[in-house]
Formats: structure tokens, C-alpha cells, sequence
């Protein structure tokens, strides 16, 4: 999944993502990527998030409107994801250690943050005043 969230002079925050979905997918599968909510939200009140990995589980957490809510609530955005990654861990413990889930997002002051269950998450920022960038994510593994 290539999942994209923007901010604007303005401060109004959009989003996009892209998916080929899972290897060996069965036919007909719906990943997360094109349910809002799961693999994309945005409430331009609070903020942003994507996510990429097992769309199964991105799904039954409703992802990226949690992590939208978490920053609502007060977190910051990789607090948000880091979250949200502890709940997918902490409703399937063993299965969680071998699949890989990740969250981005960004706030309306233009913070951003990431986190990923397994290490080998990074992710690229675009940013006009500065250079771009190229972060390694944090992650639980
Ligand atoms: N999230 C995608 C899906 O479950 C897979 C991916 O991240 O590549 O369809």
C-alpha cells in the first residue's frame, strides 16, 4: 500500500492511498485501502492517517478513524498509530507477531508520526521549507 497525507499552506489536511491489495489474495478480496476509515481517514477538524499491512486487521480496528480519534483525544500523531498498534497486538497477541501492520498521520499543525508492528517501516517527507526526508519508522518488533 502506498498511502499519501498532505497538508496545505491553510492548514486543510487530504489523503489518498493505493494498494495491489495481498499476495495470493483470494479473488474478490477487499483489502482495507478503500474503506475509509480503515486504510484512510480524514477529519480535517484533527487530522489524517493511512495504513499499510494486513488489511484484515487494519479492518476489525477500524484503523486510521481510530488513530484520527486518538489525536483528537489528545495525542500526538505517533502516539496515535503506536496505539493503535498495541490494540492489533494486544487483541491477537501470537498472530500479531507475525504480520506486519502500519500507521501514518499527521495533525493540524502539521506534526507527523508513524508506527509499525515489525521493523522495515519507513517513510518519506515532503516538506517545501525544508529538505525532503526519508524516516525510519518505529515499530513494536
Ligand atoms: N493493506 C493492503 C491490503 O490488505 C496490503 C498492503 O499493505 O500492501 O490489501
Amino acid at each position: 500500500t502506498i498511502g499519501m497525507l498532505a497538508i496545505d499552506a491553510k492548514g486543510n489536511i487530504s489523503g489518498a492511498c493505493t494498494t495491489s491489495g495481498m499476495a495470493f489474495k483470494l479473488h474478490g478480496r477487499v483489502g482495507d485501502s478503500p474503506i475509509i476509515g480503515a486504510g484512510l481517514y480524514i477529519d480535517n477538524e484533527v487530522g489524517g492517517a493511512t495504513s499499510t499491512g494486513v488489511g484484515e486487521e487494519v479492518i476489525r480496528n477500524v484503523g486510521s478513524f481510530l488513530v484520527v480519534e486518538l489525536m483528537r483525544q489528545g495525542m500526538s500523531p505517533e502516539e496515535a498509530c503506536k496505539e493503535a498498534v498495541h490494540r492489533i497486538i494486544r487483541k491477537k497477541p501470537e498472530t500479531a507477531k507475525q504480520i506486519q501492520v502500519g500507521f501514518l498521520a499527521i495533525n493540524k499543525k502539521g506534526e507527523y508520526g508513524a508506527y509499525a508492528i515489525q521493523d522495515g517501516f519507513s517513510f518519506a517527507v515532503c516538506d517545501t521549507q525544508k529538505q525532503d526526508l526519508l524516516i525510519k519508522g518505529k515499530s513494536f518488533y
